[in-house]
């Protein structure tokens, strides 16, 4: 709301106006934030290594000019109480697996929707790899990025963050303009109900104060000839308000109010609005030469913010509250991306929504162009660069698509192009980049990745178009080479079917559906079963069995895997205790553990804690763990595995064979046995050259010192095969299924029987 004028031009206090309150508070918000302060960035996580590596990681460096500054939290609860209390936080950093499996999502929805915080920023770390949850997560809550935490080197966090900086500022940047606009579009229809150069200046003033938040203060001055001397220019006040009210409708000079005189003066000569830390000095032109300006004193220094919407109000004012010019300047400001002139976002959905209500729909596709490393351009060669390129793209896309399409800048380098799909087509729009651009006399070569939507498949609004784009690039994305992607309804499907069994998992965990089943591991020379491997199974309320491989990955990036994996051991510790107590006293127990579960901060304490409660003998039990996690992050690992194993419990690599782990890795990892794949024992009988690897494998752990188990051994050939390489130890149906606790125990006294026979 503008500020409210009496008609004798009398204004009232604007600061008891509560809207401009609102708004005063924003200003001083702005005002706080600009040029040197530093971004406020938070880092949630229960793992104190963590809180050290990020501030480590991103202590020294510099994002638009500005250092950052560091909050920390060390759960949900605290975060959210913080961010309750504090202000202008740019980023979260936030850990997903806290307090709970899904402490992280849980937080992010409170700050969106309880806390009603839309600006902060906020990029998830996760143990968990897979998009899917990412697509649902980032359409859902609004996150900025969601990465793994071996994902997030260095430079790789410091990308993230400095991109979710960038477009934390957007987004301040952009509410404080519509704000401001809102305001000054207000502020327009007011003063053109005004006559006279005294309520409008007298408006101005009001208008200006309130763009500011403070009280209305000061003069409005028009340079004209002096009544006492006509060939001599003076300084008039037109208007005045607050405390400089006593200089209204006087000339200004040495004698009277000199500090704004000079002030309007130096403005005048320069013809533009100077701003200094406690006067602003507000060029106005006016037609025919009659050039104003509003000299005003200010409570505090403004930032840049309020200085661009002061110049938009100037600029308007200027063009003497013509009215068509008026809409079409604000219409600009509000609709178009200032750098490169082409239509913003807003305007798109706009475009988007008109389309979608026309016949013209059936035909018609949605692109996104994301310009592939712009950040890291954009962070090397600096911002002047990047904006440059982005404006070349812009041009390049104008002059050779064809006219008929709409074309809109989205985000920093997301441009969209809107129209009939025959002239939208992945690979003539690629090649539009094959040629290098032009900057600063250096060619500059650029790829861009696509996410398509067809409008006739989609059925939502305008902005749900851009975010079924949205999740097409980044599908686009995550699929190296793929270079494109069209958004399918199968999707949101595939997306809402994982969701589904999500919800399914976690409640047919709560009712006790999950249960265990346990696999005989043997010794090849004796055909002795040794121990038992535990393979966690699903049977549903309906009976059906659902295959581990589907549900686990699904466990794994919700995180209800760590509860479950918790679950999971504490039971093969109990069998393993009743297995003793039926008088197998040498038996060793196998228990998978996710990469999830390991990484969690309290998996050491859930080991030691489901250890000491079963009393199971740490000797007697192995984790496996799979060789993809064996070689990520090899220095956090060594020291973690270290930790486990002086519990001692020893580890086993899962899989082994399908990675590619180093010797000397091997070596420092410390770990007691190789699992040789499935895949090349069932190998070994097909090809000649077949066996190598497994031989290979079983030499590997000859010279490590390492125990070797081959896995998956389905028929007597492939048992003699591995005798012969050496391979000391199997597990596979030839020898036993996954049996249930009952039927191990029986498998295992009919063993007993047959030896003794
Ligand atoms: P894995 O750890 O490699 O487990 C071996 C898989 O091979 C098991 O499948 C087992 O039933 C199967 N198998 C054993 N012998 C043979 C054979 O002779 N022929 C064939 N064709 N298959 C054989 P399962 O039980 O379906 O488990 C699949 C995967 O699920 C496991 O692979 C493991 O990665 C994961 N998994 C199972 N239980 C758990 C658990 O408690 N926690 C975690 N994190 N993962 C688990
Ligand atoms: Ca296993
Ligand atoms: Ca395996």
């Amino acid at each position: 709301m503008p500020a409210p004028i009496t008609p004798s031009g009398a204004i009232t206090d604007v600061t008891d106006n509560h809207d401009d309150l609102v708004f005063a508070d924003e200003a001083a918000e702005a005002s706080a934030s600009a040029s040197d302060a530093a971004w406020r960035i938070l880092v949630v996580d229960d793992d104190a290594d963590v809180h050290s590596t990020t501030t480590f990681a991103l202590g020294n460096v510099e994002m638009q000019g500005r250092p950052l500054a560091f909050l920390h939290a060390y759960s949900a609860e605290e975060a959210f109480a913080l961010l309750g209390r504090e202000r202008d936080i740019a980023v979260v950093l936030l850990d997903v697996v806290m307090e709970r499996a899904d402490a992280g999502l849980h937080l992010v929805r409170r700050i969106r929707e309880e806390l009603g915080l839309h600006e902060v920023r906020i990029i998830l770390r996760t143990g968990q790899p897979g998009y899917a949850p990412e697509m649902e997560a980032i359409r859902g809550y609004d996150i900025n990025d969601y990465r793994t935490k071996s994902e997030l080197t260095r430079t790789k966090l410091y990308t993230a963050v400095a991109a979710a900086v960038r477009s934390y500022q957007q987004i301040r940047a952009l509410d404080e303009n519509r704000l401001g606009l809102e305001r000054i579009v207000a502020a327009g229809a007011e003063l053109m109900a005004l006559h006279g150069v005294r309520d409008v200046a007298l408006g101005i003033l009001a208008q200006v104060a309130g763009l500011l938040g403070q009280a209305p203060e000061g003069v409005l001055c028009v340079r004209e000839t002096s009544l006492a001397a006509p060939h001599h220019e003076v300084l008039r006040a037109v208007a005045a308000a607050g405390a400089c009210r006593h200089l209204d409708g006087r000339e200004l000079g040495p004698q009277r109010g000199a500090h704004l005189a000079q002030a309007a003066e130096r403005c005048l000569r320069a013809r533009r609005t100077l701003g200094e830390d406690d006067l602003l000095a507000m060029y106005f032109a006016g037609k025919a030469g009659r050039d104003f300006v509003a000299c005003i004193p200010l409570d505090r220094p403004i930032g840049d913010t309020t200085q661009r919407l002061l110049q938009v109000f100037a600029g308007m004012v200027a063009v003497s509250l013509d009215n068509v010019e008026l809409v079409t300047h604000l219409n600009k400001a509000a609709f178009h991306d200032p750098l490169t002139g082409l239509p913003n976002r807003t305007r798109l959905v706009e475009l988007i929504d008109a389309t979608l209500c026309t016949p013209v729909r059936a035909n018609a596709i949605l692109a996104l162009v994301d310009l592939d490393h712009f950040a890291e351009t954009n962070d090397a060669l600096g911002h002047h660069f990047g904006d440059l390129l982005l404006v070349a793209v812009a041009r390049r896309l104008k002059s050779r698509l064809d006219p008929q399409l709409d074309l809109a800048r989205i985000g920093g380098d997301i441009f969209c192009v809107l129209g009939d799909a025959g002239a939208i087509q992945p690979g003539p729009l690629q090649a539009l980049f094959h040629e290098p651009f032009q900057i600063d006399g250096q060619d500059v070569q650029v790829s861009a990745t696509l996410g398509l939507v067809r409008l006739s498949e989609h059925d939502g609004c305008g902005a749900d178009a851009l975010k079924d784009a949205d999740i097409a690039l980044k599908r686009a994305k995550s699929q190296q080479r793929a270079g494109h992607f069209y958004f399918s309804r199968s999707m949101g499907v595939e997306i809402r079917e994982r969701v589904r069994m999500m919800h399914a998992l976690r409640g047919g965990f709560r009712r006790g559906e999950l249960f265990l089943a346990y696999q005989p591991q043997v010794d090849l020379a004796s055909n002795r079963a040794f121990g038992a491997e535990a393979l966690l199974r699903w049977r549903t309320e309906d009976g059906r069995l659902v295959p581990p491989d589907r549900f686990i990955p699904i466990a794994e990036y919700s995180g209800l895997i760590v509860d479950i994996g918790e679950w999971v051991l504490r039971q093969a510790c109990a069998e393993l205790m009743r297995l003793r107590q039926a008088g197998h006293r040498e038996f060793t127990m196998s228990v998978n553990v996710s990469q999830v579960q390991f990484r969690h901060p309290h998996f050491l304490d859930m080991l030691r804690r489901a250890l000491d409660d079963t009393r199971a003998p740490p000797e007697f039990v192995e984790l496996e763990i799979t060789e993809s996690m064996a070689m990520e992050e090899p220095s956090l690992l060594v020291e973690k595995l270290a930790q486990v194993k002086r519990t001692g419990v020893s580890i086993a690599i899962d899989d082994f064979g399908t990675g590619f782990s180093s010797l000397s890795h091997l070596q420092r990892l410390q770990v007691d046995r190789l699992k040789i794949d499935r895949a090349f024992v069932t190998e070994i009988t097909g090809s000649a050259r077949g066996s190598s690897i497994a031989e290979m494998v079983v030499q590997l752990g000859r010279n490590l010192g390492l125990s070797v188990i081959a896995e998956g051994v389905e028929d007597e050939r492939q048992a003699q095969i591995l005798r012969a390489l050496g391979c000391p130890l199997a597990q596979g149906y030839l020898f036993s299924r996954p049996l249930a606790p009952e039927a191990l125990l029986e498998w295992l006294g009919k063993q007993a029987l047959t030896r003794a026979a």
